[in-house]
Protein backbone atom coordinates (compact mmCIF):
# COMPACT_ATOMS: atom_id res chain seq x y z
CA UNK A 1 0.00 0.00 0.00
CA UNK A 2 1.16 3.52 -1.27
CA UNK A 3 -0.51 6.18 0.85
CA UNK A 4 1.24 9.50 1.56
CA UNK A 5 0.75 12.07 4.49
CA UNK A 6 -2.08 13.76 3.13
CA UNK A 7 -3.09 17.38 4.23
CA UNK A 8 -5.89 18.20 1.87
CA UNK A 9 -8.88 20.39 3.28
CA UNK A 10 -11.23 18.19 1.77
CA UNK A 11 -12.41 15.66 1.10
CA UNK A 12 -9.53 14.73 2.95
CA UNK A 13 -7.74 12.14 5.04
CA UNK A 14 -9.79 8.88 6.39
CA UNK A 15 -9.05 6.57 8.58
CA UNK A 16 -7.03 3.59 7.29
CA UNK A 17 -9.43 1.14 9.37
CA UNK A 18 -12.28 2.92 8.12
CA UNK A 19 -11.47 2.74 4.29
CA UNK A 20 -11.05 -1.12 4.64
CA UNK A 21 -14.11 -1.65 6.50
CA UNK A 22 -15.65 0.35 3.57
CA UNK A 23 -14.26 -2.19 1.39
CA UNK A 24 -15.70 -4.70 2.76
CA UNK A 25 -19.48 -3.77 2.14
CA UNK A 26 -19.48 -3.31 -1.61
CA UNK A 27 -20.44 -6.60 -3.13
CA UNK A 28 -22.02 -8.05 -0.04
CA UNK A 29 -23.98 -5.78 2.99
CA UNK A 30 -25.04 -8.22 6.02
CA UNK A 31 -27.90 -10.53 5.26
CA UNK A 32 -28.95 -8.27 2.53
CA UNK A 33 -27.09 -10.52 -0.68
CA UNK A 34 -26.23 -7.78 -2.14
CA UNK A 35 -23.69 -4.69 -1.73
CA UNK A 36 -24.55 -2.01 -0.09
CA UNK A 37 -24.72 1.07 -2.64
CA UNK A 38 -27.58 -1.74 -4.20
CA UNK A 39 -30.29 -2.11 -1.41
CA UNK A 40 -33.41 0.60 -0.99
CA UNK A 41 -32.94 3.26 1.31
CA UNK A 42 -35.72 1.66 2.93
CA UNK A 43 -34.63 -1.71 3.36
CA UNK A 44 -33.96 -2.52 7.15
CA UNK A 45 -30.49 -3.45 6.78
CA UNK A 46 -30.35 0.46 6.00
CA UNK A 47 -32.77 1.58 8.89
CA UNK A 48 -30.22 0.45 10.58
CA UNK A 49 -27.14 2.10 9.61
CA UNK A 50 -29.07 6.18 9.46
CA UNK A 51 -30.15 5.46 13.21
CA UNK A 52 -26.47 3.59 14.33
CA UNK A 53 -25.13 7.21 12.67
CA UNK A 54 -27.69 9.49 13.91
CA UNK A 55 -27.13 8.02 17.48
CA UNK A 56 -23.49 7.86 17.73
CA UNK A 57 -23.28 11.39 16.60
CA UNK A 58 -25.63 11.95 19.37
CA UNK A 59 -23.37 10.35 22.04
CA UNK A 60 -20.32 12.19 20.74
CA UNK A 61 -21.30 15.68 20.72
CA UNK A 62 -23.66 14.84 23.68
CA UNK A 63 -26.63 16.28 22.11
CA UNK A 64 -30.03 17.49 23.68
CA UNK A 65 -32.71 14.56 23.48
CA UNK A 66 -35.42 17.21 21.70
CA UNK A 67 -32.72 18.30 19.36
CA UNK A 68 -32.98 16.49 15.70
CA UNK A 69 -30.06 15.44 13.76
CA UNK A 70 -30.93 15.08 9.79
CA UNK A 71 -28.55 13.80 7.16
CA UNK A 72 -29.20 16.02 4.10
CA UNK A 73 -27.66 16.36 0.46
CA UNK A 74 -26.13 19.77 -1.14
CA UNK A 75 -23.07 20.21 0.86
CA UNK A 76 -22.53 23.33 3.67
CA UNK A 77 -23.16 25.33 0.70
CA UNK A 78 -26.96 24.51 0.72
CA UNK A 79 -27.72 25.27 4.11
CA UNK A 80 -26.04 28.96 3.84
CA UNK A 81 -30.05 29.46 2.06
CA UNK A 82 -31.66 26.94 3.74
CA UNK A 83 -30.89 27.60 7.15
CA UNK A 84 -31.65 31.66 6.58
CA UNK A 85 -34.98 30.11 4.11
CA UNK A 86 -36.15 28.05 7.00
CA UNK A 87 -35.65 30.52 9.96
CA UNK A 88 -35.98 34.10 8.65
CA UNK A 89 -39.21 35.93 7.50
CA UNK A 90 -38.89 38.43 4.55
CA UNK A 91 -37.94 41.19 6.75
CA UNK A 92 -36.53 39.59 10.11
CA UNK A 93 -33.10 40.54 11.12
CA UNK A 94 -30.36 38.11 11.00
CA UNK A 95 -26.75 38.97 12.19
CA UNK A 96 -23.78 37.55 10.97
CA UNK A 97 -19.88 37.50 12.07
CA UNK A 98 -17.68 37.53 8.72
CA UNK A 99 -14.57 36.33 9.17
CA UNK A 100 -13.90 34.46 5.90
CA UNK A 101 -14.96 33.34 2.71
CA UNK A 102 -17.54 31.02 3.65
CA UNK A 103 -19.60 33.15 6.23
CA UNK A 104 -19.74 36.07 3.36
CA UNK A 105 -21.13 33.67 1.16
CA UNK A 106 -23.59 32.57 4.26
CA UNK A 107 -24.75 36.20 4.07
CA UNK A 108 -24.81 36.66 0.26
CA UNK A 109 -27.47 33.53 0.51
CA UNK A 110 -29.32 34.85 3.36
CA UNK A 111 -29.67 38.27 1.69
CA UNK A 112 -32.13 36.29 -0.20
CA UNK A 113 -34.31 35.63 1.90
CA UNK A 114 -34.53 38.97 4.14
CA UNK A 115 -34.12 42.61 3.79
CA UNK A 116 -32.33 42.70 6.78
CA UNK A 117 -29.52 40.61 6.71
CA UNK A 118 -26.32 41.84 7.89
CA UNK A 119 -22.40 41.68 9.20
CA UNK A 120 -22.11 42.92 12.51
CA UNK A 121 -17.99 41.78 12.60
CA UNK A 122 -15.64 41.91 10.10
CA UNK A 123 -12.04 43.20 10.01
CA UNK A 124 -11.43 46.75 9.51
CA UNK A 125 -8.43 45.62 7.11
CA UNK A 126 -10.19 42.77 5.28
CA UNK A 127 -7.13 40.70 6.36
CA UNK A 128 -9.22 37.38 7.33
CA UNK A 129 -6.25 36.46 10.38
CA UNK A 130 -8.40 36.47 13.23
CA UNK A 131 -12.13 36.12 14.68
CA UNK A 132 -13.76 38.42 16.99
CA UNK A 133 -13.84 38.31 20.58
CA UNK A 134 -16.68 38.89 22.54
CA UNK A 135 -17.41 42.61 22.70
CA UNK A 136 -15.95 43.71 19.38
CA UNK A 137 -19.35 43.45 17.79
CA UNK A 138 -23.08 44.23 19.12
CA UNK A 139 -26.01 41.54 18.16
CA UNK A 140 -28.99 43.80 16.76
CA UNK A 141 -31.78 43.95 18.91
CA UNK A 142 -34.53 41.72 17.50
CA UNK A 143 -32.22 39.82 15.39
CA UNK A 144 -33.41 36.13 14.83
CA UNK A 145 -30.02 34.81 15.36
CA UNK A 146 -26.28 35.28 14.60
CA UNK A 147 -24.43 32.95 11.67
CA UNK A 148 -21.05 32.17 12.41
CA UNK A 149 -18.37 29.87 10.88
CA UNK A 150 -16.29 28.08 13.79
CA UNK A 151 -13.42 27.01 11.56
CA UNK A 152 -12.15 29.27 8.68
CA UNK A 153 -11.06 26.72 6.09
CA UNK A 154 -9.30 29.11 4.02
CA UNK A 155 -7.51 31.07 6.49
CA UNK A 156 -6.69 28.66 9.01
CA UNK A 157 -8.69 30.92 11.45
CA UNK A 158 -11.07 29.59 14.45
CA UNK A 159 -13.13 30.47 17.05
CA UNK A 160 -11.55 29.13 20.41
CA UNK A 161 -14.64 29.18 22.04
CA UNK A 162 -18.65 29.30 21.50
CA UNK A 163 -19.15 33.57 20.67
CA UNK A 164 -21.13 34.79 23.53
CA UNK A 165 -24.54 36.05 21.83
CA UNK A 166 -26.35 36.21 24.77
CA UNK A 167 -30.01 34.79 24.62
CA UNK A 168 -30.12 35.08 20.49
CA UNK A 169 -30.15 31.91 19.23
CA UNK A 170 -26.56 30.76 16.89
CA UNK A 171 -26.30 29.11 14.24
CA UNK A 172 -23.32 27.65 13.27
CA UNK A 173 -21.07 26.36 10.00
CA UNK A 174 -19.04 23.67 11.30
CA UNK A 175 -17.69 21.98 8.08
CA UNK A 176 -14.06 22.33 9.11
CA UNK A 177 -14.30 21.02 12.64
CA UNK A 178 -17.10 19.46 13.78
CA UNK A 179 -16.51 16.31 16.36
CA UNK A 180 -12.78 17.64 16.58
CA UNK A 181 -13.38 18.98 20.30
CA UNK A 182 -15.92 18.82 22.49
CA UNK A 183 -18.59 21.61 21.63
CA UNK A 184 -21.89 22.88 23.43
CA UNK A 185 -24.74 21.87 21.10
CA UNK A 186 -27.41 23.35 23.24
CA UNK A 187 -26.20 26.75 22.68
CA UNK A 188 -26.79 26.44 19.08
CA UNK A 189 -30.20 26.49 17.13
CA UNK A 190 -28.64 25.24 14.43
CA UNK A 191 -25.43 23.44 13.40
CA UNK A 192 -24.65 22.20 9.76
CA UNK A 193 -21.55 20.69 8.36
CA UNK A 194 -20.13 19.05 4.89
CA UNK A 195 -19.22 15.95 6.16
CA UNK A 196 -15.92 16.11 3.63
CA UNK A 197 -13.49 16.57 6.54
CA UNK A 198 -13.79 15.35 10.00
CA UNK A 199 -16.79 13.15 9.08
CA UNK A 200 -16.75 11.16 5.64
CA UNK A 201 -16.84 11.19 2.16
CA UNK A 202 -18.41 14.23 0.52
CA UNK A 203 -22.30 14.24 -0.57
CA UNK A 204 -23.62 14.02 2.89
CA UNK A 205 -24.46 17.11 5.24
CA UNK A 206 -25.08 17.20 9.05
CA UNK A 207 -27.79 19.40 10.31
CA UNK A 208 -28.71 19.39 14.02
CA UNK A 209 -31.69 21.88 14.51
CA UNK A 210 -33.22 23.01 17.95
CA UNK A 211 -36.63 22.68 18.67
CA UNK A 212 -36.86 26.65 18.17
CA UNK A 213 -35.74 26.16 14.84
CA UNK A 214 -37.76 23.39 14.32
CA UNK A 215 -40.79 25.46 14.57
CA UNK A 216 -39.46 28.63 12.86
CA UNK A 217 -39.00 26.45 9.54
CA UNK A 218 -42.79 25.27 10.31
CA UNK A 219 -44.54 28.53 11.06
CA UNK A 220 -42.28 31.50 9.78
CA UNK A 221 -40.33 29.18 7.06
CA UNK A 222 -44.41 27.34 6.00
CA UNK A 223 -45.44 31.56 5.76
CA UNK A 224 -44.03 32.06 2.36
CA UNK A 225 -45.97 32.33 -0.41
CA UNK A 226 -46.19 28.90 -1.66
CA UNK A 227 -44.50 27.35 1.43
CA UNK A 228 -41.09 25.92 1.64
CA UNK A 229 -40.09 23.86 -1.15
CA UNK A 230 -39.88 20.33 0.05
CA UNK A 231 -36.34 19.81 -0.74
CA UNK A 232 -35.29 22.78 1.65
CA UNK A 233 -37.85 22.33 4.73
CA UNK A 234 -36.15 21.38 7.86
CA UNK A 235 -40.12 20.32 9.15
CA UNK A 236 -40.67 17.99 6.32
CA UNK A 237 -36.95 16.66 6.89
CA UNK A 238 -37.32 16.28 10.30
CA UNK A 239 -40.85 14.35 10.14
CA UNK A 240 -39.09 11.69 7.82
CA UNK A 241 -36.17 10.97 9.08
CA UNK A 242 -33.91 12.24 6.40
CA UNK A 243 -35.70 9.66 4.46
CA UNK A 244 -37.54 12.21 2.43
CA UNK A 245 -36.19 11.36 -0.70
CA UNK A 246 -33.40 9.07 -1.36
CA UNK A 247 -30.38 9.88 0.06
CA UNK A 248 -26.48 9.10 0.45
CA UNK A 249 -26.67 5.55 1.08
CA UNK A 250 -22.86 4.96 0.83
CA UNK A 251 -22.14 8.11 2.32
CA UNK A 252 -24.45 7.95 5.25
CA UNK A 253 -22.86 4.46 6.01
CA UNK A 254 -19.34 5.83 5.88
CA UNK A 255 -20.46 8.43 8.49
CA UNK A 256 -21.39 6.21 11.00
CA UNK A 257 -17.65 4.01 10.36
CA UNK A 258 -15.93 7.43 10.96
CA UNK A 259 -18.20 8.56 14.28
CA UNK A 260 -17.57 4.70 15.41
CA UNK A 261 -13.68 4.84 14.87
CA UNK A 262 -14.00 8.21 16.66
CA UNK A 263 -15.97 6.34 19.68
CA UNK A 264 -13.07 3.84 19.74
CA UNK A 265 -10.26 6.88 20.03
CA UNK A 266 -12.30 8.26 23.04
CA UNK A 267 -14.30 10.94 21.06
CA UNK A 268 -14.02 14.23 21.32
CA UNK A 269 -12.22 15.14 23.94
CA UNK A 270 -9.59 12.47 22.59
CA UNK A 271 -9.61 14.12 19.10
CA UNK A 272 -9.56 17.65 20.89
CA UNK A 273 -6.03 16.57 23.00
CA UNK A 274 -4.41 14.90 19.36
CA UNK A 275 -5.34 18.00 17.62
CA UNK A 276 -4.33 20.26 19.65
CA UNK A 277 -0.77 18.46 20.02
CA UNK A 278 -0.62 18.33 16.13
CA UNK A 279 -0.79 22.28 16.04
CA UNK A 280 1.25 23.03 18.76
CA UNK A 281 3.99 21.05 17.19
CA UNK A 282 3.37 22.80 13.50
CA UNK A 283 2.77 26.18 15.05
CA UNK A 284 5.57 25.63 17.54
CA UNK A 285 7.51 25.04 14.16
CA UNK A 286 6.42 28.29 12.92
CA UNK A 287 7.02 30.66 15.54
CA UNK A 288 10.54 29.60 16.25
CA UNK A 289 11.58 30.16 12.54
CA UNK A 290 12.11 33.61 10.61
CA UNK A 291 11.88 31.56 7.26
CA UNK A 292 7.95 30.75 7.54
CA UNK A 293 5.34 33.92 8.50
CA UNK A 294 1.88 32.14 10.12
CA UNK A 295 -0.91 33.77 8.79
CA UNK A 296 -3.45 33.72 12.00
CA UNK A 297 -3.27 35.69 14.80
CA UNK A 298 -2.74 34.09 18.50
CA UNK A 299 -5.96 33.42 20.17
CA UNK A 300 -7.57 32.75 16.33
CA UNK A 301 -5.27 29.93 15.10
CA UNK A 302 -6.93 27.12 14.01
CA UNK A 303 -6.20 23.74 14.91
CA UNK A 304 -7.73 21.96 11.69
CA UNK A 305 -6.04 23.95 8.96
CA UNK A 306 -2.35 25.76 9.28
CA UNK A 307 -1.65 28.38 7.22
CA UNK A 308 1.75 30.28 6.42
CA UNK A 309 3.90 31.90 3.92
CA UNK A 310 7.26 31.45 2.94
CA UNK A 311 9.61 34.28 2.26
CA UNK A 312 8.59 34.83 -1.35
CA UNK A 313 6.41 32.73 -3.63
CA UNK A 314 8.62 31.00 -6.04
CA UNK A 315 9.95 29.41 -2.62
CA UNK A 316 6.27 28.29 -1.59
CA UNK A 317 6.34 26.96 -5.06
CA UNK A 318 8.80 24.95 -4.55
CA UNK A 319 8.52 23.98 -0.78
CA UNK A 320 4.99 22.88 -2.17
CA UNK A 321 6.41 20.45 -4.95
CA UNK A 322 9.57 19.08 -2.92
CA UNK A 323 6.79 17.94 -0.28
CA UNK A 324 4.88 17.02 -2.45
CA UNK A 325 7.26 14.28 -4.51
CA UNK A 326 8.37 13.22 -0.98
CA UNK A 327 5.06 12.05 0.15
CA UNK A 328 3.42 15.20 1.80
CA UNK A 329 0.61 15.75 -0.35
CA UNK A 330 -1.90 18.88 -0.47
CA UNK A 331 -0.27 21.27 1.28
CA UNK A 332 -0.94 24.22 -1.55
CA UNK A 333 -2.64 26.94 -0.08
CA UNK A 334 -6.57 27.64 -1.47
CA UNK A 335 -6.40 29.31 -4.72
CA UNK A 336 -7.88 32.02 -3.53
CA UNK A 337 -5.40 33.28 -0.95
CA UNK A 338 -2.42 31.44 -2.47
CA UNK A 339 1.31 30.43 0.33
CA UNK A 340 0.88 27.07 2.51
CA UNK A 341 -1.97 25.09 4.80
CA UNK A 342 -2.17 22.24 6.27
CA UNK A 343 -5.24 20.72 7.15
CA UNK A 344 -4.86 18.52 10.18
CA UNK A 345 -8.08 16.73 11.11
CA UNK A 346 -8.99 13.95 12.96
CA UNK A 347 -7.94 11.35 10.62
CA UNK A 348 -4.69 13.01 10.01
CA UNK A 349 -1.88 11.76 12.37
CA UNK A 350 0.83 13.36 15.22
CA UNK A 351 3.69 11.17 12.71
CA UNK A 352 2.21 13.12 9.66
CA UNK A 353 2.70 16.40 11.16
CA UNK A 354 6.32 15.40 12.63
CA UNK A 355 7.40 14.60 9.07
CA UNK A 356 5.86 17.56 7.92
CA UNK A 357 7.89 19.76 9.98
CA UNK A 358 10.67 17.31 9.54
CA UNK A 359 10.67 18.53 5.63
CA UNK A 360 10.33 22.44 6.84
CA UNK A 361 13.18 22.10 8.55
CA UNK A 362 15.32 20.49 5.79
CA UNK A 363 13.47 22.82 3.46
CA UNK A 364 14.61 26.06 4.98
CA UNK A 365 18.41 25.01 5.63
CA UNK A 366 18.95 24.35 2.38
CA UNK A 367 17.01 27.72 1.62
CA UNK A 368 18.20 30.25 3.49
N1 LIG B 1 -18.10 26.06 5.02
C1 LIG B 1 -16.82 25.75 5.29
C2 LIG B 1 -16.23 26.23 6.59
C3 LIG B 1 -16.08 25.01 4.39
O1 LIG B 1 -14.81 24.71 4.67
C4 LIG B 1 -16.67 24.59 3.18
C5 LIG B 1 -15.95 23.74 2.15
N2 LIG B 1 -14.62 23.74 2.16
C6 LIG B 1 -17.99 24.95 2.93
C7 LIG B 1 -18.68 25.67 3.88
C8 LIG B 1 -18.67 24.54 1.67
O2 LIG B 1 -18.96 23.20 1.80
P1 LIG B 1 -19.59 22.31 0.66
O3 LIG B 1 -18.55 22.15 -0.38
O4 LIG B 1 -19.91 21.05 1.39
O5 LIG B 1 -20.80 23.00 0.15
Amino acid sequence: MNRAHNFSAGPAALPLPVLESLQGVLTEFEDAQAGLMEISHRSKQFDAVVKSAEARLREILNIPKDYSVLFLQGGASLQFYMSALNLLGPDDKADYLLTGSWSQKALKDAKRCTSDAESIWAPDDKVFNRVPSHGDYTVRDGAAFVHYTTNNTIYGTQFATTPDCGSTPLVADMSSDICSRPVDVSKHAVIYAGAQKNLGPSGVTVVILSPWAVERSRTVGQSRPGGLPAMLDYGLMVDKDSLYNTPNTFGIFALDRVLDWIQEQGGVKAMAELNERKAAHLYGELDASDFWTPHAREGSRSLMNVTWRGPNEDLEKAFIAEADAAGLKALKGHRSVGGIRASTYNACSMESVEALVTFMKEFEARNS
